[in-house]
């Protein structure tokens, strides 16, 4: 028998030597040849011990079989327990796992998927709600007779089939706001900042760019308080076409910085070769001027 290793109590004679019976139960649970040297025996009570075998297969470095040997009181025959794998102190481990909300990154979703949004997500913050109603003890608030008038209409209308026309919910529905709930100021932040980090003044492509998005047509305008500091890209041919980008950022598709080159004006010819020069038929006899000679010939050949 290999040497055994101990806890605080020695593991139980007839238990510890039954390293035979223990390997034999773990070669009936591994696959041939995975089960290697005897590693330690520990006990884990009174006459129960477990024998630790190390596990050759790749997949499984630095696991170990384990099998739990016992007998019973004053009894000398040992038997098996129970015989599984487990994890040494260098064994190789799946890492922790993570719920799947933390695991979560952007661009992970696909078609057909879908993401629920927790109900306490501080991205998010309600719609509407009925907490503008003033504080009791608001110089608008009612009091007395009046209180009591004011609460039994609204238990007469709470009662009615039709009640709900008259709730916050139908209401803010009338006057178009739809939305349950909107995003909270700490949304707006964040959303803010993962934009401007893609799409900001600081990013290499606005440092080289000739002018800012502010200035450029391309430039669709945002709504609500947003529209400060972004707005959407339409240039095809730029970087962020169909992206928030900040006013600050800029590209070199601004529709204005970069102006398109004139054609170049050509230089006059040094030779015409489109014109025609008048050359005389014949010489005039008393003069070699070309003009004197051109008239001539011009006479010539009117009269010929
Ligand atoms: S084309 Fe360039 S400068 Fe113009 S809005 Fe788009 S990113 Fe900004």
């Amino acid at each position: 028998m290999s040497a055994a290793t101990t806890r605080s109590r020695t593991p139980d004679r007839l238990c510890a030597e039954a390293v035979d019976l223990a390997r034999e139960a773990a070669e009936e649970a591994a696959a041939p040849g995975v089960v290697g040297e005897h590693v330690s025996a520990v006990a884990e009570g009174d006459r129960v011990v477990t024998h630790f075998f190390e596990c050759k297969e790749p997949g499984y470095r630095g696991w170990r079989w384990a099998v739990t040997v016992a007998r019973a009181s004053r009894a000398k025959l040992v038997t098996l327990d129970e015989t599984v794998l487990l994890p040494g102190p260098d064994a190789l481990q799946a890492p922790e796992w993570v719920p799947w909300s933390e695991r979560l990154r952007p661009g992970d979703m696909g078609p057909g998927d879908l993401l629920p949004t927790e109900a306490d997500d501080l991205r998010l913050e309600p719609g509407y709600s009925d907490e503008d109603a003033p504080p009791p003890n608001s110089v608008v608030s009612v009091s007395g007779e009046l209180a009591e008038r004011v609460e039994a209409e609204d238990a007469e209308l709470v009662s009615r089939p039709d009640a709900s026309r008259g709730s916050i919910a139908s209401l803010a529905e009338e006057l178009g706001m739809r939305r349950a709930r909107v995003l909270s100021r700490y949304g707006l932040h964040a959303a803010a900042d993962r934009w401007d980090e893609s799409f900001g003044a600081k990013t290499p492509m606005a440092q080289a760019a000739p002018a800012s998005c502010v200035s450029c047509a391309f430039l669709v305008p945002l709504a609500g308080s947003l529209r400060q500091a972004f707005g959407i890209c339409a240039n095809e041919f730029g970087p962020a076409d169909g992206r928030v980008v900040s006013l600050s950022y800029g590209c070199g598709g601004h529709s204005e910085a970069a102006v398109m080159p004139k054609p170049p004006r050509p230089s006059p010819p040094v030779l015409d070769t489109l014109g025609a020069d008048a050359l005389p038929l014949r010489p005039a006899a008393d003069s070699g001027s070309v003009e004197a000679a051109g008239d001539e010939s011009a006479e010539d050949l009117g009269h010929s």
